[in-house]
């Protein structure tokens, strides 16, 4: 199949019958209570397109917790509003980690690895918060509202509170990054900005379309600009090395393509020029990278070709 003939519709078909053949291989992220609910083998896919079509297969219109994927929009966000001294606070290398890891943070004197482990994420909300008079999480929702298109798309607070209440770790991760002098807020107000933006809850058509802000090389569904070429191409480039955890190698290997995960199962990946494409499948490999939506992707560029690579 060549790209001019592509039927992205038959390829999300295709990338479906991938993921159910992973079906009962993953387990639900259960240190978060609110989270464990969820049925392991649910799953949606959808993709936006730059020409601005959108197409979906199984659940891809029911709303699920965005996790870590929220750490993807803290940058875009940081770097839409020229907060580049977030690079002396956080680097951008893959941790080969996991994604709360806390003995790097030991013996790199609190400057977390990369935007996309917790640590990172920690320092990028508290420096979000700064550039917002206060507003991170809020900033994140009305991002995500308004380039998906959907007004009623907010955090569930249920889910924050049950991350809050089981944070234990985040909390050190704060507190340790905090002892370093590399927080500019209070803790308690960044973790809980954290959580708020962790606990949006969005669907894959909602989280394609706002990835296609990636996909348009910083330009907004308005069609202003957000960021210049230079950051889209930046942040794409950190997504494809840090952007599924400890597993962003074997990501890049089989996918092939940018892309965030989170524990609640979703993984956007971005196709630069084309198109933004959500999978979401609760059931995780032990990486934290959900299974079914990492062979529905691996389906998807095997058999359209269509990879950054
Ligand atoms: N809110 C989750 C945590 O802090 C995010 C983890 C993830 O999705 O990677 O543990």
């Amino acid at each position: 199949m060549t790209p001019v003939d592509l039927d992205y519709q038959q390829l999300l078909d295709a990338s479906l019958d991938a993921a159910r053949r992973t079906a009962g291989a993953g387990k639900v992220a259960d240190y978060i209570p609110a989270l464990a609910r969820e049925d392991p083998d649910a799953f949606g896919m959808a993709l936006a397109s730059v020409e601005g079509e959108v197409y979906g297969v199984g659940d891809w219109q029911r709303p699920f917790s965005v996790q870590s994927i929220s750490k993807l929009f803290t940058l875009t966000l940081v770097m839409a509003r020229g907060g580049y001294d977030v690079w002396q606070r956080v680097g951008r290398e893959p941790s080969g980690n996991p994604f709360n890891s806390l003995v790097q943070l030991e013996t790199e004197h609190g400057i977390p690895r990369n935007p996309f482990i917790n640590a990172g994420a920690i320092v990028m909300t508290d420096h979000l918060h700064s550039l917002t008079d206060g507003q991170a999480a809020e900033t994140v929702r009305a991002f995500l509202r308004a380039e998906a298109g959907n007004p009623s798309l907010g955090t569930d607070p249920e889910v924050a509170a049950s991350e809050a209440e089981h944070g234990h770790r985040n909390a050190a991760l704060a507190h340790f990054i905090a002892s370093h002098g590399n927080l500019v807020n209070p803790v308690e107000t960044v973790l809980s900005e954290y959580y708020a933006h962790c606990a949006i809850e969005a669907s894959c058509e909602d989280l394609a379309r706002v990835g296609l802000v990636l996909a348009r090389h910083g330009l907004r569904a308005d069609g202003s600009r957000l960021l210049s070429r230079s950051e889209a191409k930046r942040i794409n480039a950190i997504l494809l090395t840090c952007g599924t955890y400890d597993a962003a190698g074997e990501f890049a290997y089989r996918v092939g393509l940018p892309g965030k995960s989170g524990v609640g199962g979703g993984i956007l990946a971005v196709l630069p020029g084309r198109a933004a494409i959500c999978a979401w499948s609760p059931g995780l490999d032990p990486a934290g990278n959900s299974v079914a939506a990492v062979a529905a992707l691996d389906a998807f560029t095997t058999l359209s070709g269509l990879s950054v690579f």
